[in-house]
């Protein structure tokens, strides 16, 4: 047989050259015939696995648009808190002038906030946690009142506890 010789495929009927046709159990099959079969026992076999649940079922497109929608949306909360989180400058005005009766600042919320969101911690998880950690801080602060009356060494140690909270959250 030559390469050029025409070869009818048993399922479509349609002539291929050698180069385009396979023998299949004893039977010519064109390379497109070969890959649609391929893809339906594909579809096959993935429609029979949603019906068993082990992978979810299609999205309608319908149900496709509102999930993009919604990626899209989380996306940009998630650039927007980015962008705002600012890490205060070592030894800044704002810092220095800390009231003692208060967990955290507001700063240094911000601080622990991009750092949580960052490690992947949803927003409530994240409110929660450095609502924990803003309390304890309370009590630090306290403790270091009870241990000296001086502002600016209250303020060392106090920034030093922070330094360590934020250590052990990265
Ligand atoms: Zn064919």
């Amino acid at each position: 047989m030559k390469r050029d010789d025409k070869l009818k495929c048993s399922r479509c009927n349609k002539e291929k050259t050698r180069r385009e046709i396979i023998r299949i159990n004893s039977q010519w099959v064109c390379k497109d015939c070969q890959r649609e079969a391929k893809q339906n026992k594909r579809k096959k076999h993935l429609d029979e696995l949603r019906e068993k649940g082990v992978i979810r079922k299609k999205r309608s497109p319908q149900e496709m648009m509102e999930y993009r929608e919604e990626q899209k949306a989380q996306k940009l909360i998630t650039q927007e808190k980015q962008k705002n989180f600012k890490p205060i400058i070592r030894g800044s005005k704002k810092q220095t002038q800390r009231k003692f009766s208060i967990g955290l600042t507001f700063e240094e919320k911000k601080i622990l906030f991009g750092l949580l969101i960052k490690r992947g911690l949803p927003v409530d998880e994240v409110k929660e946690r450095i609502k924990a950690i803003s309390d304890n801080t309370k009590k630090i602060r306290e403790k270091i009142k009870s241990e000296t009356e001086d502002a600016k060494e209250i303020n060392r140690k106090f920034k030093e506890s922070f330094a360590k909270i934020v250590e052990g959250e990265r």
